[in-house]
């Protein structure tokens, strides 16, 4: 077949409707902006950005000059009655984060709440999100996942938001930075135990990669140890795999050979059980002695 281009003249120039519209942008490759994102931006009375800056780059790489406000963490008590302000007045107002789609990990869900509430339309504008984007490379089940954001950056409260992860049966989807990967990735092995997972890096743009494998051997993979850039981390729903009674059965087992500690971690392998939760019943079964 003769190489095809599509059709370029496919925006709209129609008037914008009163509401406030939630645009989504690219998360790294401006060809993945939507037809329906031009035509809203072009349209709007107003467009409000997490970042000013990185909005305006985008708007003029389409040829778009609209000027911009700032809506932000910082900012966003401040701003919102400027925006409830234009709603009430019957404009299109847009709604832009520094990429991807708006209110996922980023500002946007206390206007859009305070919006609804006081009767005005809020339009979705649905494209990227890194959160879907890394779904569909990782190679996980994608039936039911659970989207976490970013994890706290101190171990101890790291470990703990991951232990009340450990019963969700659903993919795990985090956000995570460079520097702060391989510290995740440890505890990541150490408190969901030898799930299937992958890194998912700089989706779209030049240097995309997608790294799959065991949590344990993805935390001992030096590659990661320097690695830079934007991140989305990923593991496999927890295997209900062995039934409570197998476990103990096992842990009894290798308690007459190992310490407490060894024995959770050879259990944990065995079964992919997460290791801390078999420690702590190790410890107990102890006790009980
Ligand atoms: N709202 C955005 C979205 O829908 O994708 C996410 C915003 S959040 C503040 C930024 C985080 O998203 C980054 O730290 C990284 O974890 C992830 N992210 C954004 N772009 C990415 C990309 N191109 N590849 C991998 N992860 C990305």
């Amino acid at each position: 077949m003769p190489a095809q281009r599509p059709n370029f003249e496919l925006t709209e120039a129609k008037p914008l409707q009163p509401g406030l519209h939630i645009v989504s942008t690219p998360i790294g490759n401006l060809r993945d902006i939507t037809l329906r994102a031009l035509d809203t931006l072009a349209a709007a009375d107003r467009v409000f950005a997490e970042d000013t800056r990185t909005a305006a780059k985008l708007l003029s790489a389409f040829g778009l000059k609209n000027r911009l406000e700032a809506y932000h963490d910082h900012n966003g008590e401040a701003a919102r009655p400027r925006v409830m302000a234009a709603l009430a007045a019957g404009e299109g107002v847009a709604l832009v984060s520094e990429a991807g789609t708006p209110l996922i990990s980023d500002p946007g869900f206390k206007l859009v709440r305070e919006a609804a509430a006081a009767g005005h339309p809020v339009f979705a504008v649905p494209g990227p999100s890194a959160v879907l984007a890394a779904l569909t490379v990782a190679g996980l089940p994608t039936d039911r996942f659970l989207f976490a954001g970013f994890l706290p950056p101190k171990s101890v409260a790291r470990r703990r938001a991951l232990e009340e992860l450990t019963a969700v049966r659903a993919t795990l989807v985090l956000f995570e930075s460079g520097p702060r990967l391989p510290d995740l990735l440890r505890d990541m092995a150490e408190v969901l135990g030898a799930r299937e997972a992958a890194v998912a890096r700089e989706l779209t743009k030049l240097y995309e990669s997608c790294v799959r494998g065991p949590l344990p051997d993805l935390a001992a993979d030096p590659r990661f140890e320097t690695i830079k850039g934007e991140i989305v981390v990923l593991a496999a729903p927890g295997e209900p795999s062995a039934e409570p009674a197998a476990a103990d059965a096992a842990l009894r087992e290798a308690l007459g050979r190992l310490s407490p500690g060894e024995a959770a971690g050879e259990v944990a392998r065995a079964l992919n059980l997460p290791r801390r939760d078999l420690y702590r019943r190790a410890l107990a079964m102890k006790v009980e002695e």
